[in-house]
């Protein structure tokens, strides 16, 4: 049991990245406004979340560590229409076969937390914090070395995990993001708005030569914002698409944005953007791997020529 577990954690938990973003996931289906997240050693050393979200009653703690026990899916059917991050149910198991675990939470009716430390077999024990849960994560592949060789530096981890951080403060400004490095704080977002928070993470360069899209055809809905090529130190990092709330990179949806920057603007500067596209579940598979970034269109030339033509119509307005 333990050994298939430790097998299905490679795959979820690739690297200490992939931890903050199944946490960060569960801290937003919780429905959490601030979101606290503290490192030391790029993640490998230390993972600790806290969350002011619903929170997770002591008699579910057990069960939050427990493989396929999600609180999410109550049906085969609602898999189609997926409408929180996480639903396998898988993750915080994976997390706490390869890793030191300790769950902190309270929910508003309690009196105080609780809190269980190992796995689903720990005893849940009272404790002290506010309602929210605290997911504390030590030494990552502490009990499996060879997964531990391949990790990279604390640097190049660390960097990791501050990404997977910005994607989703950037789709997120509606919640508060902070982060600290070996308890040096890096990054401090306050809840605000889209425009913002995408200044704020981008730069103000972006900020100030973007253009607002916001376009519905149907199920499709894209919004956000193209950048111009004159936010010359945009970073080269800087292209961010979403779909229902999920960071993807995909084939299509890169393709379709970069084709209509060249109809328009005829360079081959590729500038930074924030876009989001929203469209019924039932017509998206985001189901492809719980820790890659892909998603499957049920009809993806609609979805190519929908987006193509509603960056192309946005960036036309400054030839015009
Ligand atoms: P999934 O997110 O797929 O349901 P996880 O293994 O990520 O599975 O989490 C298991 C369960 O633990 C969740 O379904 C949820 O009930 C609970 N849980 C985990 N993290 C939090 C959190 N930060 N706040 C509230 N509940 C949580
Ligand atoms: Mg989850």
């Amino acid at each position: 049991d333990q050994l298939i577990s430790q097998i299905a954690a490679g795959e979820v938990v690739e690297r200490p990245s992939a931890v903050v973003k199944e946490l960060l996931e569960n801290a937003l289906d919780a429905g959490s406004t601030t979101i606290t997240i503290r490192l030391e050693e790029g993640g490998v050393k230390r993972i600790a979340i806290t969350d002011n979200g619903r929170g997770i009653a002591p008699e579910q703690l057990p069960l939050a560590l427990s493989r396929h026990a999600t609180s999410k899916i109550a049906s085969l059917s609602d898999l189609e229409n997926v409408g929180t991050l996480g639903f396998r149910g898988e993750a915080l198991a994976s997390i706490a076969s390869v890793a030191s675990v300790r769950v902190t939470s309270r929910t508003a009716n309690a009196a105080h937390a609780f809190e269980i430390v190992g796995s689903h077999e720990g005893v849940v024990a009272p404790s002290s914090g506010a309602c929210g849960t605290t997911i504390d994560v030590q030494d990552l592949y502490f009990n499996t070395p060879a997964r531990r060789k391949f990790l990279k530096s604390e640097q190049t981890e660390y960097a990791h995990c501050a990404e997977v951080v910005r994607r989703i403060a950037l789709s997120r400004p509606d919640v508060a993001f902070s982060l600290s490095h070996n308890g040096r704080t890096i990054d401090h977002w306050n809840v605000s708005e889209a425009a913002k928070r995408s200044a704020h993470i981008l730069g103000n360069d972006f900020a100030e030569a973007r253009l607002a899209l916001d376009e519905a055809a149907g199920p499709l809905h894209l919004h956000g914002y193209v950048g111009l090529p004159t936010a010359s130190k945009a970073r080269a990092d800087g292209q961010f698409f979403y779909v229902n709330g999920r960071f993807v990179r995909d084939k299509v949806l890169v393709h379709a944005v970069k084709a209509a920057y060249q109809d328009v603007l005829h360079g081959d500067r590729f500038p930074a953007y924030v876009l989001s596209l929203d469209l019924d579940p039932a017509l998206v598979d985001v189901n492809v791997h719980p820790s890659k970034t892909e998603v499957r269109f049920r009809d993806s030339r609609a979805v190519h020529q929908f987006v193509f033509h509603a960056v192309q119509r946005t960036l036309a307005q400054t030839s015009a």
